[in-house]
């Protein structure tokens, strides 16, 4: 028998175990792990009568869907290395993506194919399936007894992922097949999932918190609900008609359903554990909604470099507030002096988070200048983010180096303002960019959504941040705004805050 080191392998595992249980729910239509396994080996079959070889990539464009979970399986199982790509990207930024990786097909949404077809015009590709009647064709028409055994080396080249572009360009983070793998089980074992879960997650399947959510839950066993997109009443009753046990999402999708007017009338007693992560966020978030589910909300931190997540908190374990937990078992994390020299970092003291092991990439696909960038020969991944570890290895966040606003000589940290702001009453949400400046190089500049039905007076919140931080923290200007730059899995997008322009408050929060 194959080595059992391919998330692929799951779906056929699972489904020798508990053949008609449900895995996966969308909409009204429900898939057992049978039904998975199947479909998937007969999206592997057509892809090999496409002429796709092993090794070869295959990428995949489209809102969440059973047809995207079911062809980035059977991509995996046909041996070729799958490329989920993030489903807001223009056509050209995704002809950009193809080229990069040099994709061999493409599986793409009905809707999305009409937006982007003229982009993808001299492309190489020996297959373009839409996600629609096209699919179900290639389905019935392949043979799924005919897919050879495929190399499941441990680090073979599994998929290639996309970074968020949230600092610049994406980068196509080369994923070894058993750092999949084994972000996914070791999380499932962190939150303690188990084959009575059902969770929910709207989270997008191309980026690698939505994939771990829901590859991560297939190793368990239990029931992933997904939504095509993200809409907070909406993801309410499903919690309430599919007893959710598990939530998983983004800071910006707690805020949103805590705003939500459904929020007390649902009935919300079956989840026992949520999760939110992927950047920096206001701790308000988990107080409330730990008061509002009875049920603690985990958080935890990734990046694309390592399949998924690098540190979380496990719900056995005593809470530690504010902290992105510990590491993942056979990953070990280290902080680096900030000022680029050799030594050590001492407890307490911010430096760049660094990690080593399993889970960290081969590389950047094709960019052996920017991968030796950040990935040392002695395996020491260099994050971006700046970080302090207490007594306990407990880590702690406090912003991305590149986000660092250097102000007089200061160092200033977005987030740190941020957390300030956000406990202002009239802020519905907030983020804070920088503003190049004469005197002091650069300034910290507050964008405010305000709270709905509030009018916040900027001298006043200037003056609430002077009685809160330090005089070389506090933001030198506010402009209110009525929405707030983000990537499609609702991360703040920082550089584009200053294309906002002052605005004259709207009904939000
Ligand atoms: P790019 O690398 O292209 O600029 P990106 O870093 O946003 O984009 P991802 O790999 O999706 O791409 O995100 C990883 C980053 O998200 C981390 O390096 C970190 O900055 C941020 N992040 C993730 N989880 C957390 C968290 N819990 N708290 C703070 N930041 C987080
Ligand atoms: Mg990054």
């Amino acid at each position: 028998s194959r080595p059992t080191t391919s998330i692929a392998e799951v779906l056929p595992w699972r489904a020798r175990i508990h053949p008609d249980k449900p895995a996966l729910i969308v909409g009204d239509r429900s898939f057992s792990y049978v039904d998975l396994d199947t479909l998937s080996n007969r999206v592997a079959a057509g892809m090999r009568s496409s002429g796709v070889r092993p090794g070869e990539v295959v990428s995949l464009f489209g809102q969440n869907s059973w047809q995207w979970i079911v062809a980035y399986h059977g991509i995996l199982k046909a041996g070729a290395v799958v490329n989920p790509v993030n489903v807001m990207l223009t056509g050209s930024e995704l002809r950009y993506v193809l080229q990069d990786c040099g994709a061999r097909a493409l599986f793409i949404g009905a809707t999305e194919y009409e937006r982007v077809a003229g982009e993808l015009e001299g492309l190489p590709l020996l297959a373009c399936v839409t996600l629609d009647a096209e699919f179900d064709t290639l389905l019935d028409g392949a043979d799924p007894g005919s897919v050879p055994p495929v190399d499941c080396r441990p680090k073979a080249l599994g998929s290639i992922g996309y970074t968020s572009g949230t600092t610049g360009h994406p980068k196509g983070a080369m994923q070894s097949l058993e750092s999949v793998l084994l972000n996914c089980a070791h999380t499932a074992a962190m939150h303690g999932k188990n084959a009575d879960d059902v969770i929910l997650s709207a989270l997008p399947a191309a980026h690698v918190y939505g994939n771990v959510a829901i590859n991560g839950t297939f190793l368990a066993g239990g029931t992933v609900v997904l939504m095509e997109r993200f809409d907070p009443v909406a993801a309410l009753h499903l919690m309430q008609l599919h007893r959710v046990t598990v939530f998983e999402g983004v800071p910006a999708m707690y805020s949103m359903l805590l705003a939500t007017d459904d929020l007390s009338a649902v009935d919300l007693s079956a989840i026992r554990v949520s999760t939110v992560g992927g950047q920096t966020f206001s701790p308000l978030i988990i107080e409330k909604w730990e008061k509002r589910t009875g049920a603690p909300l985990l958080e935890l931190w990734g990046m694309t470099e390592l399949s998924g997540l690098g540190t979380t908190h496990s719900v056995y374990g005593p809470p530690c507030p504010g902290s992105i937990g510990v590491s993942l078992p056979g990953t070990e994390i280290s902080l680096a002096p900030m000022d680029g020299q050799s030594g050590e970092v001492s407890a307490g003291e911010p430096g760049e988070l660094m990690i080593r092991g399993p889970l960290v990439m081969l590389g950047y696909f094709g960019n052996p200048a920017g991968t030796a960038e950040v990935l040392g020969a002695d395996g020491w991944l260099r994050t971006g983010d700046v970080a302090y570890l207490d007594q306990s290895g407990h880590a702690f966040i406090v912003d991305r180096l590149k986000d660092m606003i250097i102000t007089a000589g200061y160092n200033v940290y977005p987030a740190e303002i941020e957390r300030v702001v956000a406990t202002h009453p009239d802020v519905a949400m907030v983020a804070v960019g920088r503003r190049p400046d004469p005197i002091k190089g650069e300034i910290a500049v507050a964008y405010i959504v305000p709270r709905r039905d509030a009018r916040p007076d900027v001298a006043d919140i200037l003056q609430f941040c002077s009685e809160r931080l330090a005089a070389y923290k506090r933001p030198r200007d506010v402009v209110l705004v009525d929405h707030l730059p983000t990537t499609s899995s609702g991360k703040l997008l920082r550089r584009k805050l200053d294309e906002l322009g002052p605005h004259a408050p709207a009904q939000v929060g």
